[in-house]
């Protein structure tokens, strides 16, 4: 985002990327059938989502690793392309709410924002008009509303579960994607075939490099060094950042680029890595870390699942339920924190229906009613359940804490030699009992609608099935944002307290998770951000 729009401003800009170019136009699987490959789909070493998965990149990327602190654990995906992970995301774009950027000041726990949504909102909407996405208009006082597109009908599976959570009260409203269903900016819309995290064909939902590194290159202004690993923020004197230094991972040369302003969007942890690196006679901790708090108040969504086998959705007649490739449905958060014993909410994702079969079968065909058996009678059964699984995936807030925190480890190095990061981790009490609640609304939601558990549900003993930290690929802070230099990192504009010349624009500056999923709200402040500089180039104050 911040390229495309400093190009548009004008400026020449320099991409420095990791990994190689990908565009889904040239390079995405979405025709291909499972029966042409041996593999069926199932995923393998470097495609964690599935084969077809148009990801590179991972939970460990070889000659690049990461380490924990002894007794604790946080798992971390790092993507490895151009796009980064916006070519296989989820496409679910919800704005934080006028609550979410304030929630200190409302109960006490975690930090304020320096900024509120209406700081942030003229952002979304350029971002809702520029990119587009499909929702519905509620009028929910934390889910602000966007400039939707007709979002697509509920699917059979869906249309049951509404019924289930409309006689348990819970909200229910259709999902909000980043997938066009009209068309928009020279792009066609959605025609439905269920596979957008392969990466669009057509350009119909949203991946960074189709939406905003093409018009970008088509100004003449960017150029793309892919495959270069950048290592330091190289300062002058004064201590201004004067560019970047990276390794050509071709030829292992280390190389430099001269920058009158550095942009660091490397994705939250991987930015506090490299400004943790750049360390100088002028800044022994780290760029920007005169603070201390690089790397601090790092968090990731809490998440647990449930998936259940419902009786009434078997021996359903073949027909074609592709639609978009993720929920038609979901449900944000709908109850009030006050009336409950753990301070934060969460939204409920939901999954089933009769997608193209795949390897592999719906958590195994064993965990069914009657489920096992061989030849014949194992086909019927396989025919019988086929479509009758619905799961519901929680996705709640996280309070910053002290104990979540990355550094760099003395003693590790990557490669190239470049310091890795070293992770701290810990759920309080208020994450666990979350997701307590979680697991309790996803049986009552699953025997609402007739069903039976497909696998146990969380326990004590498992602190209740919270996926570890990182798990759900939402990490955000390390370099947070503030009102005061001496506690935050960057400015209200994502500009280093330290540096002037120095801007964040990833999931880096947040101050809170809030319970939704944060990748419209980085590309909102990027694009603030890009403006911002774009004003102050303008005015000659950078
Ligand atoms: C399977 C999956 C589903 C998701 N679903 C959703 C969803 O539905 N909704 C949502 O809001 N979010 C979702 N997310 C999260 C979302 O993808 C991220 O929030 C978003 O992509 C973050 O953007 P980013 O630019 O900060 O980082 P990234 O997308 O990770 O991009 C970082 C870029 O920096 C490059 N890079 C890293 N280090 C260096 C270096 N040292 N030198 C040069 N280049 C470097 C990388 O190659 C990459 O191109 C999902 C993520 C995954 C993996
Ligand atoms: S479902 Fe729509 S947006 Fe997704 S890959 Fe298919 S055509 Fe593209």
């Amino acid at each position: 985002m911040a390229a495309y729009a400093l190009t548009q401003a004008g400026a020449n800009v320099v991409l420095i990327e990791a990994g190689p170019l990908w565009y889904a136009t040239e390079n995405s699987k979405m025709l291909m059938w499972p029966y042409q490959s041996p593999r069926r789909g199932a995923s393998t070493k470097d495609h964690g989502f599935g084969e077809f998965d148009a990801a590179i990149g991972g939970f460990s990327i070889e000659g690049e690793p990461y380490t924990r602190a002894p007794g604790t654990r946080f798992d971390w995906f790092r993507s490895r392309m151009l796009g980064g992970r916006t070519n296989h995301w989820g496409r679910i774009s919800l704005r934080f709410g006028p609550y979410d950027f304030r929630r200190k000041s409302l109960d006490g726990l975690g930090d304020d924002w320096p900024i509120r949504y209406e700081d942030v909102k003229p952002y979304y909407d350029k971002v809702d008009r520029l990119i587009g996405l499909f929702g519905s208009k509620e009028n929910l006082p934390n889910e602000p509303d966007g400039l939707f597109q007709p979002p697509p009908r509920p699917r059979c599976y869906e249309l049951v579960v509404k019924q289930a959570a409309d006689k348990l009260n819970i909200t229910c409203i259709p999902s909000r994607l980043s997938i066009i269903t009209k068309p928009t900016n020279g792009r066609p819309a959605c025609h439905y075939c269920g596979q957008c995290y392969r990466g669009c064909l057509t350009n119909s939902n949203f991946s960074s490099p189709s939406v905003l590194i093409k018009p970008a290159l088509a100004t003449g202004k960017l150029t793309i060094l892919a495959n270069a690993m950048a290592r330091e923020v190289t300062v002058d004197a004064k201590g201004l950042a004067t560019g970047v230094s990276y390794i050509d991972k071709a030829t292992g040369e280390d190389r430099r680029i001269p920058a009158r302003i550095v942009v660091v969007a490397a994705s939250a942890l991987e930015s506090a890595r490299l400004l943790l690196n750049s360390k100088s006679a002028l800044f022994p901790n780290g760029l920007a870390n005169s603070s201390g708090v690089l790397g601090k108040y790092i968090t990731d969504t809490t998440g647990s699942d449930l998936a259940g086998f419902i009786p009434r959705l078997a021996d359903g007649l073949p027909h074609n339920e592709d639609g978009v490739g993720g929920m038609h449905l979901y449900m944000p958060w709908w109850l009030d924190n006050k009336k409950l014993d753990f301070p934060r909410g969460y939204h409920i994702e939901v999954w089933g229906g009769r997608g193209v079969p795949s390897y592999g079968f719906g958590g195994g065909i064993q965990s069914y009613p009657g489920g096992g058996g061989y030849g014949k009678d194992l086909k019927a059964l396989y025919r019988h359940t086929y479509g009758a699984m619905v799961g519901f995936s929680g996705r709640g807030e996280m309070i910053p804490n002290d104990d979540s925190y990355c550094e760099i480890d003395p003693d590790t190095v990557d490669r190239w030699g470049i310091p890795v990061l070293r992770f701290h981790w810990k759920w309080s009490e208020h994450e666990i009992k979350q997701v307590k609640h979680m697991q309790d609304t996803f049986e009552a939601l699953i025997l609402q609608m007739g069903g039976t558990l497909l696998w146990k549900k969380g326990a004590p003993e498992n602190d209740y099935g919270i996926a570890p930290g990182g798990r759900i690929i939402h990490e955000l802070g390390a370099t947070r944002m503030g009102a005061d230099p001496k506690k935050s990192v960057l400015n209200a504009h994502c500009q280093a307290w330290d540096v002037k010349n120095l801007f964040v624009a990833d999931g880096g500056p947040f101050v809170s998770q809030a319970d939704k999923n944060p990748t419209w709200t980085i590309l909102a402040l990027s694009l603030r951000t890009s403006e911002y500089i774009a004003d102050q180039m303008k005015q000659g104050a950078l």
